[in-house]
């Protein structure tokens, strides 16, 4: 189309300012995104840019130049950092030469701006930990913001809702993630033994972008302070010599004997059994009751050995 062809229409004509697309996914607050606007006349016309007066949710206005034209205009609008339904609202002015006039139009947008979304996570627990003695776990976390969570704090409550921990992020991702901001955190096993629930969370205080964030809930086991001595001796069934050498294990405690056949080992109060392993010997479980400290003797009695070797020794 060529204006030396076509001849310039004369008149006043209306002029139509519509949405043409914006992003899909859910605008979070304080992020940019893009919408794009078609503003055309209905017979097609073609002109300059026009001004346009962008008022945005805060009350700022701005001016900017759209297109009078067959395709769409695109714009980057910002989202104010609270969450809630925010609108835009988009003025054309009249605009006109030589005899062509387009009115004014105008158009609004609302957004349903929401709040960023961040999830918590927990690693490097200890297998167990000890009634009443502290212990590390490491807490991470993720946000649609990424690093703007930096410096926030995560809270670790019992399962109780008491706190009784908190930690503030590091800047540096953890290797091989995207974006989980990390600290390490102290925390203390509860007194009485079983499995202790906790449950870590972000929370975004000095930063003025709005986070929803789902609590990261996980358990350790708690086993009771070893308060007792339990003194074990591991003889020879059949000669009385003491064995050394030999594994003692009573409950999750375990320990070798030395020269002359005995280990000692800390083990919390209850029933447990007192388990013993050495090549070439056999040994029956021997289940105790700890109440207080005690000595045991324990009779291993000597097997014949499954070493391919034997016949060649000895
Ligand atoms: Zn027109």
């Amino acid at each position: 189309m060529s204006r030396g062809i076509t001849p310039r229409a004369q008149g006043v004509h209306p002029s139509t300012l519509a949405l043409f697309a914006r992003q899909e996914d859910p605008i979070r607050v304080g992020t940019q995104f893009d919408v794009a606007f078609d503003l055309s006349c209905p017979h097609g016309c073609e002109e300059e840019p026009v001004a346009l007066t962008l008022q945005e949710p805060g009350g700022a206005s701005r001016i900017m130049k759209a297109p009078l034209a067959n395709h769409p205009a695109q714009f980057e609008l910002t989202a104010p950092t609270e969450a809630g339904a925010h609108t835009w609202q988009f003025d054309v002015a009249p605009s006109g030469h030589d005899g062509l006039f387009h009115e004014a139009s105008s158009m609004s947008l609302t957004v349903d701006v929401v709040p960023h979304a961040a999830s918590v996570a927990v690693w490097a627990l200890p297998d167990a930990v000890i009634s009443g003695r502290p212990f590390n776990i490491k807490v991470g976390a993720t946000s649609t913001a990424g690093r703007a969570i930096a410096g926030q704090t995560i809270i670790i409550h019992d399962i109780d809702g008491e706190e009784v921990g908190r930690t503030t992020l590091g800047d540096t991702a953890w290797p091989d993630t995207v974006g989980l901001l990390w600290a390490e955190v102290e925390l203390r096993a509860p007194d009485q033994p079983g499995v202790a629930t906790f449950a870590a969370s972000l929370v975004v205080e000095r930063l003025k972008l709005p986070h929803e964030t789902t609590a990261c809930t996980f358990t350790v086991p708690v086993t009771a302070a070893p308060e007792h001595c339990v003194t074990v001796t591991v003889v020879d069934a059949t000669t009385g010599a003491p064995l050394p050498d030999t594994l003692v294990r009573i409950g999750a405690y375990r320990s070798t004997t030395g020269d002359n056949g005995m280990v000692t080992l800390h083990v919390p109060k209850g029933s447990a059994e007192v388990v013993v392993w050495k090549t070439g010997y056999d040994a029956p479980d021997c289940p105790i009751e700890i109440v207080a400290d005690k000595a045991i003797k324990i009779s291993a009695t000597a097997v014949p050995e499954d070493d391919p070797d034997a016949h060649w020794k000895g």
